[in-house]
């Protein structure tokens, strides 16, 4: 037998409320982004001639009236027929948004799936909603408590556009509470593109006559969606302090623009960084369509990338994500590489434009670099042209520039260009002299990151080997020469190893004057580079 599943509506209501979105203020954002939509399908309407007479004032209203314990979202926008209601509402997840898209190709619209509007049943005893259609029809009255059964009648309602009057249910009372919605208009809807008013009924706010216009809740033009070649430096900035209003002035910025294969726009920011303790992950925001989604954006940004801030925006990732379902999307995939092409890209930008800049910011920077190519072989590839390592005179270099400065010096036995770095110039500063003066280049290594990516450049560079420049005499680290014998008896050796075995227990000793210079010190203590990694590690 072949037949069609039957869905039991009592039983599946239930469902929705419950499980619809784990969160329940999502509820707002539902209902707001339907109200934008139908604003933004009434200006499509308008402007192809569709929707005759005046547009209006655009705007979303959400009143909140703690005394009779409601909450309504009101909109200027396309409105709905009696038919429409029972065709997008009374139907369950039958998306009239798909259906506009699909039409008339509007990018704009936020709406999927047919579902949003429900979730106002995860707050909500009872749902009011009052409708008039730009079609010249009659105002339309729809309510429903919870169950499937729903009234459906004309009334006069003669304000073009929806009313949506939600009766808040007993566990749901924090969303009568003023500060608690005007929060979470400031997290889903701040850069949505219509602008939103927050009133509370029966409240006159002191001081504020009743003509004068409040100020809308959102920001309904951010930077990220103008033209690049419109902004500044201080557009820019600015954008910036109203994302992190306590942050640094970032260092410089990506601005993301993209709609083939994917749609993708967005600003992501370099932030000041100086010891990677300070680094604050998940400051990125995701946006669809200028709606707040989340700010973990984990597997759309490259880990490495997360330490970035900014926002993105993509109409391609759907507003009801989950973890699992991000991981598996090939446009998740497709965006993540192009993030991090993008970011090497204008790295390079920088370096080859402008280098001694990039130097200076080099301290932040490095750590996102180094970050980025340990954890991805794309990365590394571009970023191999504009590593730098600061050697210890300030001077900076490429790994190309490093293996041409020491060209003939510093290879050992086997040909591997030997890199000579200190953790530490100051303490080290001895045998730094020492490497110095026979005309070896040593290099910085000082932050938490760099010892890993010693370690793991080892692997990934050919031909390149690393090595502290205290782990053996100089000499003996480039490895050209024979060893030199101590010139101190096998007493004296020992007893100097036990005079510093104090301290350090696996302390190796060489005596050797030749390699050092008699004024910076007559005696030096090593630790070989392989026991220091292994404690190290
Ligand atoms: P979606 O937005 O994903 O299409 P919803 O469940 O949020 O699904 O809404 C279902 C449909 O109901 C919408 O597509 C739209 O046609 C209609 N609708 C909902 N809210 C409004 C509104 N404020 N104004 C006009 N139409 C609306
Ligand atoms: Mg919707």
């Amino acid at each position: 037998q072949k037949g069609q599943i039957r869905v039991q509506t009592e039983n599946i209501f239930p469902i929705i409320k419950k499980f619809l979105y784990s969160d329940h203020e999502i509820f707002l954002r539902e209902l707001v982004s339907n109200a934008v939509d139908a604003s933004q399908k009434i200006k499509t309407l308008s402007s192809i001639g569709e929707a005759k007479g005046e547009l209006g004032e655009l705007r979303i209203d959400v009143v909140l009236d703690a005394k009779e314990k409601t909450l309504s979202i009101i909109d200027r926008g396309v409105g709905m027929t009696a038919e429409e209601v029972d065709k997008y509402i009374n139907q369950v997840a039958f998306s009239g948004a798909e259906e506009f898209m699909n039409k008339y190709k509007d990018a704009n619209i936020i709406g999927h799936f047919g579902l949003g509007f429900y979730s106002a049943f995860m707050v909500s005893d009872k749902v009011e909603l009052y409708s008039k259609s730009f079609k010249d029809e009659s105002g339309v009255y729809w309510s429903c408590d919870g169950s499937p059964e729903f009234e459906l009648y004309n009334v006069d309602y003669n304000n073009r556009g929806t009313k949506i009057v939600l009766h808040i249910n007993e566990e749901s009372q924090e969303f009568l509470d003023a500060e608690r919605i005007r929060g979470i208009l400031k997290r889903f809807c701040k850069f949505l593109p219509i602008p939103i008013f927050f009133s509370e009924a029966g409240v006159e706010k002191a001081g504020v006559e009743k003509e004068e216009e409040q100020e809308p809740i959102n920001n309904t033009d951010p930077l990220w969606v103008k033209k690049p070649s419109e902004l500044s430096k201080e557009d820019y900035e600015k954008f910036y302090k109203e994302l992190y209003p306590f942050s640094e002035t970032p260092l410089f910025w990506i601005h993301l623009n993209v709609d083939y294969p994917f749609n993708l726009t967005g600003v992501l920011y370099f932030p000041k960084i100086k010891q990677s303790y300070e680094i604050q992950k998940d400051k990125i925001q995701l946006y669809s369509n200028q709606v707040f989604v989340t700010d973990e954006v984990k597997d759309i940004v490259p880990e490495f990338l997360m330490l970035l801030h900014g926002v993105i925006d993509s109409p391609d990732i759907p507003l009801n994500v989950s973890r699992s379902y991000l991981q598996g999307d090939p446009n998740v995939k497709k965006i993540n590489a192009h993030i991090t092409k993008k970011v090497a890209d204008k790295l390079e930008e920088i370096f080859r434009n402008e280098r001694s800049s990039f130097e200076e910011k080099w301290e932040s920077l490095g750590l996102f670099v180094k970050y980025g190519m340990m954890t991805d072989d794309k990365f590394l590839e571009k970023a191999n042209k504009f590593l730098v390592m600061e050697d210890v005179s300030g001077k900076f270099h490429t790994l190309e520039e490093y293996k041409t400065a020491t060209e003939t010096l510093q290879k050992n036995k086997e040909g591997k260009t030997v890199v000579l770095y200190t953790t530490n110039p100051v303490q080290q500063d001895a045998y730094v002299q020492a490497a110095r003066e026979k005309g070896y280049v040593v290099v910085k290594m000082e932050t938490l990151v760099d010892a890993a990516f010693i370690n793991t450049m080892e692997m990934k560079w050919d031909n390149v080997t690393f090595v502290r420049v205290d782990a053996d005499i100089v000499d003996n680290l480039i490895d050209k020469q024979e060893g030199n014998d101590s010139i101190l008896s096998a007493e004296e050796s020992t007893k100097l190893k036990e005079l510093f075995a104090i301290e350090i227990p696996e302390l190796h000793v060489t005596t050797e004057v030749k390699g050092l210079s008699a004024t910076t010190a007559p005696v030096v203590a090593t630790r070989p580079e392989f026991m220091r990694r292994m404690k190290d590690m």
